[in-house]
């Protein structure tokens, strides 16, 4: 099968050079052997909390990092053999922070035209001009703010800007790493509405990461939990709403706002220093010795992969 995206066993480890004397020459596996893919035209959803490695695998995604071991494919070519111009053309990433990919000293139209400039090259100025204004109003920005500053528009028009410069050069998969975290609720809606629009339009496909689950549960019909560098569940938006078989799943959809729920007791423990067994046994409210003796393998159930040994 071709996907716009796979992640083939895919690992990424970080050595400590500098920093903290106590962590000096150790090693961080922020990835670990993650195996995953999106379906084209669709949105596969990431959730985990600050720190589980989900913005580690979005950096793989687009190449801004290369995997310890594994591989990525993009539409089945390795991600490692495209030339920079032809990954651009491919895939395109929306931060954060907007300030990430717009230059604060650059007008936001010559910011959206950047990945155009790169990919289009045989483009006159005067295409140019034309292909990015039509972007800046498919994002509800007007033709006269192709002038202006990043610094003269507010947070959410920021985030439009960056979403006009990731689809301008019209990629098939766009890495949407948080892209509504930094912004008001009511702000969040619209650039998620904006997100899904373009994608009906254009038949994109996204990997879409938040430590939000409501917010991944509205942009996705597939969606994958991590844990620790782990991909501890994926399954459908259903039925990880309705039957999470993950002790970490259940208690991320019991503190999402509006359940009511208690948040998540304890903390994600240090990657440098993994607990022996199951990564989440400290945390777990059904722990067993088991857990506590032995990392659990991936294992199909009831239409879910669930890396626990004792499913819900
Ligand atoms: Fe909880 Fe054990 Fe499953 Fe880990 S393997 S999530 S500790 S039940």
């Amino acid at each position: 099968m071709t996907y716009p995206l796979e992640f083939r066993r895919v690992s990424r480890e970080f050595q400590v050079r500098k920093g903290l004397l106590d962590l000096r020459g150790m090693t961080l596996r922020a990835v670990d052997d993650v195996s995953l893919h999106v379906e084209k035209g669709e949105t596969l959803g990431l959730v985990g909390e600050s720190g589980c490695g989900k913005s580690t695998l979005a950096r793989m995604a687009v190449g801004l990092l290369a995997p310890s071991a594994g591989e990525v494919l993009i539409d089945a070519a390795p991600l490692a053999s495209l030339m920079s111009r032809e990954r651009a053309r491919r895939i395109q990433m929306v931060f954060q922070d907007p300030f990430s990919s717009l230059n604060p000293r650059l007008s936001v139209g010559t910011s959206v035209a950047e990945p155009l400039r790169m990919t289009r090259p045989e483009l006159s100025s005067a295409d140019l001009r034309e292909r990015v204004l039509a972007m800046l109003e498919k994002v509800e920005l007007r033709p006269e703010q192709a002038d202006l500053f990043p610094h003269e528009f507010s947070g959410g028009q920021r985030q439009r800007v960056a979403v006009a410069r990731a689809l301008v050069a019209d990629p098939s998969l766009v890495v949407c790493d948080e892209p509504v975290s930094a912004l008001d609720a009511s702000v969040q809606a619209q650039v998620l509405n904006l997100l899904k629009d373009m994608q009906d339009e254009r038949g994109l496909s996204y990997l879409f990461i938040s430590h939000d689950l409501s917010v991944v549960g509205f942009m996705s019909r597939q969606i994958a939990v991590m844990y620790l560098g782990h991909i501890v569940e994926l399954a459908s938006r259903d039925e990880l709403f309705s039957h999470p078989a993950h002790p970490y799943s259940r208690a991320l959809l019991a503190a999402a706002p509006g359940k009511g729920g208690t948040p998540l007791a304890g903390e994600m423990p240090s990657p440098f220093v993994p607990p022996r067994g199951c990564a989440f046994h400290p945390r777990c409210p059904i722990a067993r010795e088991l857990c506590r003796e032995k990392s659990p393998e991936e294992q199909a159930s009831g239409g879910h992969i669930v890396r626990c040994h004792f499913p819900l």
